[in-house]
């Protein structure tokens, strides 16, 4: 009854020596500090999700990689598959970084979006959509200086999480014509006599329902404005209240 026994060693043994090298297009989130030279990259790749690889001596001032593993670095990478972290063996840029790193409105910009991106998505769960949508919104931050970039990317974040806000009715009463306030506690807009969360203006809802209605475009010509800059703070604060809510039914969840 042994043989089965060695017949499994033996299988697993292989396994380990057998190199599993796969290709893929990512966005780099962020990374961090591993040994002397190396670091940790973690990556948003179109078919795989969310990928965290080592770099090797990308710390080393002739390293192989250049510059071209930093956050927001759009790349074709060459991986080796491990168990926990994966290696990087190549990587070539896809969109050069200059636009990005030359201006720091665009950098800080940037940034907001990577971060949103890093805790929504999930560790080797593919999302192809949300992939294209940061490849999209990186660029277009590249290119655009509108007030709205940020904040739409965030709407259209939550809407593919399945929150979308209600924008057409109070969402107590259903009243349709007075619409004065915003409260993600509650879902969406609320009317005069029933308002709770924070002032929205009828220019403000506008911009909003061109957003999450399949006018982006023409908002993002909007310049910056009282409107502008309630759509950004109501965006901001429902990221981030979707984000530590999700943050903390993942922490329920492991903890059971
Ligand atoms: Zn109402």
């Amino acid at each position: 009854m042994s043989s089965p026994a060695v017949t499994a060693v033996s299988a697993e043994s292989s396994d380990e020596t057998v190199t599993r090298l796969y290709r893929d297009t990512g966005v780099v989130l962020r990374t961090y500090k591993l040994a002397e030279s190396d670091r940790i990259v973690v990556i948003l790749t179109e078919g795989r999700g969310k990928v965290r690889a080592v770099a090797k001596g990308v710390r080393k001032t002739h390293s192989k990689f250049g510059a071209r593993l930093e956050p927001m670095s759009h790349v074709r990478l060459l991986l080796h598959e491990g168990r926990d972290l994966d290696i990087v063996n190549q990587a070539e840029s896809v969109d050069s970084l200059a636009p990005m790193v030359a201006d720091l409105d665009h950098m800080t910009r940037g940034l907001a979006v990577l971060e949103a991106v890093d805790q929504m998505s999930l560790d080797r769960e593919p999302n192809p959509q949300l992939y294209r949508m940061l490849v999209g919104v990186l660029r277009t931050i590249a290119t655009s200086h509108s007030p709205l970039v940020v904040p739409a990317f965030f709407w259209k974040l939550l809407t593919l999480e399945g929150v979308r806000p209600e924008l057409d009715a109070c969402v107590r009463c259903g009243e349709t014509e007075t619409l004065v306030s915003f409260d993600m506690d509650h879902g969406g807009v609320l009317c005069r006599n029933c308002r709770s969360g924070a002032p929205l203006g009828a220019e403000a809802l506008q911009l909003m329902r061109m957003i999450l209605g399949g006018q982006l475009n023409a908002a993002l010509t909007a310049p910056i404005s009282q409107a502008t800059h309630e759509v950004s703070n109501h965006a901001t604060r429902a990221i981030e209240h979707h984000i530590e809510r999700r943050l903390r039914s993942v922490a329920v969840f492991e903890r059971h």
